[in-house]
């Protein structure tokens, strides 16, 4: 498997086959924003669709919310983010560079060793206004998590759900900080977008849930393919818990900068929602009917990032080999992350090649995300779609007019089997569901 892989190759892969690019590239570039291009909106995609099935779909105590991005700002003072979600700031004497002081090791500017100033605290909310005059506007900010968005939600959502505790509420979306250094390509950015859970459950059962949110957290990770050897736990220490968690866990990741945070997984106890109650004045708990009693619910929450995931995939697939001679680069993503399934390739770009090779895209389109390519030769093809993660790619040949059978040549293995065409769709589905490539009936073969 890969040797570890410097964060330039990823990015230039990503560059060169369509997944990230630099946001506002033609007018210099706009620093730690980045943009999703054609494969890349497939791959975030099937990150965060993964992660709803898992959340969500796959079981019976939780449902997903959509909150907006703008909220009132009280929710902002309640929650302590005006006040204390803050970083410690030092800016450099000579260079002016500014720096997270927990970044820094030998108390000089890691650029030019110039002298630094005192730390201050700088909040990393960023604000706007709202309304159409100026004066009048009032000051809002744009979220830096999604959980507030579900605290405040969470009377509606129990009122309307018909569900009983523990229950989770997820979402997915956009969040915002200023991040003092953001950097290491989309690891941290100033617009990224989280998968939050906020997990209601009775107080007391709190650390028994905390274990099993971890657990199943960790576990999802391994399910898509991430190398055990890359994955680790780290428990925070009492001195380094945010303002509102009892307990955390990080999953953290082996980026090519070091061990880094993937996920946290937090004990958030009744914090927000006593905050909330508190500030709006609305009451906010939970009616246990069956033992008759009243409680404010704890919160355990896993809070991801879509964009750190999609790093850590790429990373964790990114893989060069010899065939025959040749250097071949291979992203092994796991197939329900691939941003395309299977590409269509008809041997060449032959008028007699052609109608069946698109009657065969026609038929599978519908079902998977399918490419059609004709240009080039076949092996540069294969080696395109080896660079994006394609788990299969269909070949046409001339045999196949006669025979109308086509090949299928799987990713990794590189090898193949032939299957009639009638079959290729209920042949491929199984596959992409996990079925073992080499337990086909038909003739398997090695890519010559
Ligand atoms: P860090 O210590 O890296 O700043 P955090 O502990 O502040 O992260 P959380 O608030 O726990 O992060 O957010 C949960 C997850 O959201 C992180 O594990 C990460 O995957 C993602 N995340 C947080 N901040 C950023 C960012 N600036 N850019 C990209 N992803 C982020």
């Amino acid at each position: 498997m890969p040797a570890k892989v410097d964060m330039d190759k990823i990015v230039s892969l990503c560059k060169r086959r369509g997944l990230i690019f630099p946001s506002s590239e033609i007018y210099g570039g706009l620093a730690s924003c980045w943009d999703y291009g054609p494969m890349g909106v497939e791959l975030k995609r099937n990150v965060r669709d993964a992660w709803w099935k898992s959340i969500v779909h796959e079981r019976a105590d939780v449902v997903g919310l959509d909150t907006s991005i703008m909220m009132h700002p009280g929710i902002w003072a309640a929650s302590g983010h005006i006040d204390s979600f803050t970083d410690p700031l030092v800016e450099c004497k000579s260079c002016h560079l500014r720096w997270r002081a927990t970044e820094i090791e030998d108390k000089k500017c890691p650029k030019c060793g110039g002298e630094l100033t005192e730390p201050r605290m700088f909040n990393l909310m960023f604000k706007t206004s709202m309304g159409p005059v100026e004066e009048e506007a009032s000051t809002i900010y744009l979220r830096p998590e999604t959980a507030q968005g579900i605290f405040v939600n969470f009377d509606n959502v129990i009122t309307t759900s018909r569900k009983k505790l523990p229950l989770g509420i997820a979402q997915i979306g956009k969040s915002f900080r200023n991040e003092i250094t953001p950097g290491n390509f989309i690891f941290r950015t100033r617009e990224f977008e989280h998968m939050e859970l906020e997990y209601f459950v009775r107080p007391g059962t709190d650390e028994k849930w905390l274990d099993y949110w971890v657990k199943e957290r960790f576990d999802w990770y391994l399910k898509l393919g991430i190398r055990k050897e890359n994955l680790r736990l780290r428990q925070h220490g009492k001195d380094e818990l945010a303002h509102y968690a009892r307990d955390c866990h990080d999953i953290e990741y082996l980026f090519p900068m070091g061990w880094s945070e993937l996920e946290g997984i937090a004990n958030r106890g009744d914090f927000d929602l006593i905050q909330h109650a508190k500030c709006s004045g609305r009451e906010l708990g939970y009616y246990d009917a069956e033992a008759g009693e009243k409680y404010v619910p704890y919160v355990i929450e896993p809070s991801a990032g879509v964009d750190r995931s999609v790093l850590a995939f790429l990373i964790d697939a990114y893989d060069e080999e010899e065939v025959e001679g040749e250097k071949r680069t291979l992203l092994h993503l796991h197939r329900s992350l691939a941003p395309i399934k299977v590409a269509v390739l008809p041997l060449s770009r032959n008028e007699k090649l052609t109608p069946l090779a698109k009657e065969v895209f026609n038929k599978l389109c519908p079902n998977f995300v399918t490419d059609y390519d004709d240009s080039q030769s076949i092996g540069r093809r294969y080696r395109r779609q080896d660079e994006i993660g394609t788990p299969f790619c269909v070949t046409i040949d001339f045999e196949s007019l006669e025979d109308k059978q086509v090949t299928i040549r799987e990713r990794d293995s590189l090898a193949q089997i032939r299957v009639p065409v009638e079959e290729l769709g209920k042949i491929l589905e199984a596959k992409l569901k996990g079925e073992a490539f080499d337990a086909s009936p038909l003739w398997a073969t090695r890519e010559k």
